[in-house]
């Protein structure tokens, strides 16, 4: 078995375990392959593995993405700065917990996400939470349209992946 430190589109990074490089390929290029957080399947490999996140694996299911608050476009942004101090670790939870909170509120848009989140900035539609999906250029447009957006910091499965 082999690990790969693997990104998604918009910048999740997860890990994933594979049999062999041609299995990762394998599972790639069928689909089988997803972000837990967003669902994309516009899965990378990272380059280099920075030892963010390694503890995560040790902590509460809440927030298995901590340390990855940031959206990266292609090609990935990758550092090797030292381990997230603990009091901000706690700041990470407690913003996954508060985005936890507000999903219970939240419309599964899928992906719509972008149209919808524009909609509502824009007054075209009923204010209201949503999350979805959505490319890295797409973030980074409604992020320079002063849309406020921003990932999840734990998995969301798409309600139509659950039948
Ligand atoms: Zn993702």
């Amino acid at each position: 078995m082999i690990s790969y430190d693997l990104q998604c589109a918009i910048g999740h990074k997860f890990e994933g375990w594979f049999g062999s490089s041609a299995d990762f390929e394998k599972q790639k290029q069928s689909g089988f392959l997803d972000c837990p957080a967003c669902g994309s399947t516009e899965v990378v490999k990272c380059l280099s593995a920075p030892n963010i996140g390694r503890k995560a694996n040790q902590a509460e299911s809440i927030a298995p993405l901590q340390g990855e608050v940031t959206t990266a476009p292609e090609p990935a942004t990758l550092t090797n700065a030292p381990e997230i101090p603990a009091a901000m670790q706690e700041a990470i939870d407690k913003v996954a917990q508060i985005q936890a909170e507000s999903l219970k509120e939240s419309t599964w848009v899928g992906r719509k996400f972008a149209d919808e989140a524009r909609a509502i900035h824009y007054g075209e539609t009923d204010d209201r939470v949503i999350h979805g999906e959505t490319s890295s250029d797409e973030a980074e447009a409604l992020a320079e349209e002063g849309i406020r957006v921003m990932p999840l910091l734990f998995p969301v499965i798409p309600p139509e992946a659950k039948n």
